[in-house]
Formats: C-alpha cells, structure tokens, sequence
C-alpha cells in the first residue's frame, strides 16, 4: 500500500510539474485517495453510502417538499480582505439558493439539448450564524500530509472547530495558498457513514470535526473584491465554488468520473448520474458546450450526446455554469433522506401566500377525524387541495363540499401532524392540522 502511494504521488508530482503551475483545481479530485491513506475503507464508505444514495427509491411526494440547510461561516482570517464582510457572505446564500432552484438568471443559457434535464433540486439556504476567527495560520495543500484540515477545523490549532455537523452545514472560508500543484479553490466531504462513528451520527468526513466544505476567501459571493488570478487573467468569481463543493457535500462526483486527474480517461468513468454524459476529463474552465470527449451511446439520451460542460460539477468558467440535472437533484435529496438525515429542514409547499393564508380557516384543530377548509378558494372549482403527511407522501382523504366550506375525512390516517396544501392559479397556501387519535 505504502509503495502504491509513493508511486501515485509521484506521478502526481510529474504530471503536475509538466503542466502549468497556475492550474486551477478542486480538491475532490484528491480527498479520496488522500483520505483512503489515512483511513484505509474510506473510499468503500463512500461508494457504499453513494449507491444507498443512488438506490432509495423515493415514495414521497418529492416535488412538494423544499429541504432547507442551516450554514455555519467560519471566516478565518489573517488578513482585512479575508475577513469577508456580512454582505459577501449573503450574497453566497443567495447564489446557492439561485442556483438550488434553478433560478439563477441564466438558467437561459442551457444548451437545448439538456435543457429538459436541468433541475431545481429543492434544497435551499439559510444563514444560521457566522463566526470569525483571526490567525497566523498559513493554509496551503501538501499531498504527502493530507489536505489542511488540522489547522483549519480546529480552534485549539489557531482554526475554528466545527458546530453540530449532524445538524449543520459548516463551511470554512479561508485563504488557500498557492502550491507545487496549483491553486486550490475549495474541497468537502461526501458523505461516506464510515462504521466507526459514534452511534446516531451518520453524516460524513474522516471524523466529525472534519466534516463539512472549505472554500478560498476569494470565491464566496458573487460580489467578491479579491481577484483569483489564472494564467494571466482573473477568473470569473460568482460564487459557485459554492455551489459545486456543496455538490459534493451532498454526495456528487464531478462529472467525468474522476478517471483524470491530469489527462484524459477512457470514458469508462462515471459520476454515478444517468443523464450527466460521459467525458474524458474536465472542461479546463472552457466553455465549448459542442465539446464531445467520449463517443459511446449514452443509454439516457439514446445518443452520443456532448459533455455537459454548463454542468457545476465540471470545470468550467462560473459564467459557463447554470445546471444540475434532475438525476444530481435526485440523489442529493436522497443524501438528505438517508445518509444525512439530520441535516435539512423538509417544508411544504413550494410557495406560501401570506395574503391567502389569513384568509383561510382549518378547524376543529386538533381534530379527531373531520377537518373543514374555509376560505375565499377552498370551494371554487379550480382550487386543489392535497393533504400530506410528514414525510411529504401525499394522503388519499375523501373531499366533499359542504356548507361553504371544504370537508376533509381524514379518520383512516395515522394520528400525527399533516399538512393541508390549498393550490390556486400556483399559488399555495398551507395549514397544518393536528390528528389526534
Ligand atoms: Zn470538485
């Protein structure tokens, strides 16, 4: 094991050499291996809790829930330009929840031919608190230790320990220095279930403490002062490292399957994902959406279709990116169900109409058995209403106008808590209703 890892770095150590020194990466394409050297059956885990993943068949109604994840900032600084200001790290939250839902304004620009593929995967954002932290610690990647998370996450070492990973999503925003092998912009951990942790916690990373995303300072928000410079021009920052690391977080593989770290693979590598195509490497911040790097009949699209380069798992220019597809929303979501299960709060519906919702009455409540809807729609023709439990599966109630109102039998379902999802013209209003049995 030890002489297949000395002679995997030293080919890393020559490929990288050959290429440029400004080469511009995403640490993801090393923790597996890394981490692996350190905790041998790493890698296993994480395949195992992607295929969990992969495989959980989804009977909810999965459309109507939203999956909202509380983040944690920890900015830790050296400098006043690493300290990021309030607004860069909003403006953050407010990329991802654009991108999360597909709609990020140019969402437009998607290649007709995934266009049916591109998805809002219903995961959102919310800012929970942000701690900051200043230190002399210089953060930068050395292969032969491991990635920097020893002084990055831990308070004791001159970084900031992680807050309740189960239960939030903590991302360090810090200042990556350059190394021998380019410039990282961010890494995370998928989540892997590795057998060892402590019972109830199931989430991700060599260890608690590790879990989580850690971004370079200069590519948060889109609204970002702190240029990154690659080969002689500033990249494009609007804060989709954001984007793409949470990806992994939540169990995605970039897009060309990881055969390639520095070449091309031999488009037998998958990310896992059905209607993501195949490609040989990455797209080297390009943005040549007729690009095809594999020729094989892609099952999904019955076609030889192109690489999917607007993908944010790929490589490309932030001004190139603008899609998840619906198979990445998928097992994200099912990363959420199962393998990160503490992690998200689940909502219904998709919209709320404060207006509509003073207007609306559910009563008796709690109920024992008959609930009745009252409100200026509940008995037009036009109005549906879907009752759901709390997993978001949709109840099979008997409906019947009665009395200016809508009645709801809802007596054969389980005593519990349900949610009543009154839809007009779009527009949903919800209630909740207490079963009591
Ligand atoms: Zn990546």
């Amino acid at each position: 094991m030890k002489k297949l890892l000395t002679l995997w770095l030293l080919a890393i150590s020559l490929a990288a050499a050959a290429q440029s020194q400004h080469r511009i990466f995403c640490g993801n394409e090393y923790l597996p291996d890394l981490t692996e050297q350190h905790h041998p059956g790493y890698k296993d885990a994480v395949q195992q809790a992607f295929d969990r993943a992969k495989n959980h068949s989804a009977s909810r109604a999965t459309n109507a829930v939203t999956y909202t994840i509380p983040i944690i900032f920890h900015v830790v600084y050296g400098t006043a330009a690493e300290n990021l200001d309030d607004s860069i790290l909003q403006s953050e939250i407010d990329v991802l929840n654009a991108d999360y839902s597909r709609t990020n304004a140019d969402a437009i620009n998607t290649i007709s031919y995934f266009d049916s593929v591109g998805a809002d995967t219903h995961i959102q954002f919310t800012l929970h608190s942000t701690v900051r932290v200043q230190t002399s610690n210089q953060f930068t990647l050395d292969l032969f230790t491991g990635l920097p998370d020893s002084l990055i996450k831990f308070s004791a070492a001159g970084g900031d320990d992680a807050i309740d990973p189960d239960h939030y999503l903590n991302i360090w925003v810090v200042n990556l220095q350059p190394s021998l092998f380019g410039q990282l912009l961010g890494y995370s951990y998928p989540p892997d279930g590795l057998p060892n942790w402590p019972t109830g916690q199931s989430s991700a990373a060599p260890q608690p403490g590790y879990d989580g995303v850690v971004l370079d300072y200069r590519t948060v928000g889109a609204n970002n002062p702190n240029p990154i410079n690659f080969s002689g021009m500033n990249l494009v920052i609007r804060g989709r490292t954001g984007t793409h690391e949470i990806g992994h977080y939540l169990g995605l593989r970039h897009i060309w399957g990881d055969g390639a770290t520095f070449g091309t693979n031999d488009c037998q590598q998958s990310d896992g994902i059905d209607d993501t195509p195949f490609a040989n490497t990455q797209s080297n911040f390009d943005c040549d959406t007729t690009r095809n790097t594999c020729s094989q009949i892609e099952a999904y699209y019955g076609a030889n279709a192109p690489d999917m380069v607007q993908n944010y798992m790929d490589y490309s220019s932030e001004e190139c990116m603008n899609l998840f597809t619906k198979g990445q929303a998928a097992l994200m979501q099912n990363t959420l169900e199962i393998n990160r299960p503490m992690l998200a709060t689940k909502s219904y519906p998709l919209a709320v109409s404060e207006a509509a919702a003073t207007t609306v009455a559910v009563y008796p409540n709690p109920t024992t058995g008959i609930v009745y809807v009252r409100s200026a729609e509940s008995t037009d023709a036009a109005t549906t209403v879907v009752v759901y439990n709390m997993l978001g599966e949709t109840m099979g109630v008997n409906m019947v106008t009665q009395a200016g109102a809508l009645k709801l039998d809802i007596s054969s379902l389980a005593g519990g808590v349900y949610t009543i999802d009154i839809v007009k013209n779009g527009a949903h209003t919800t209630k909740k209703v207490v079963l009591s049995k």
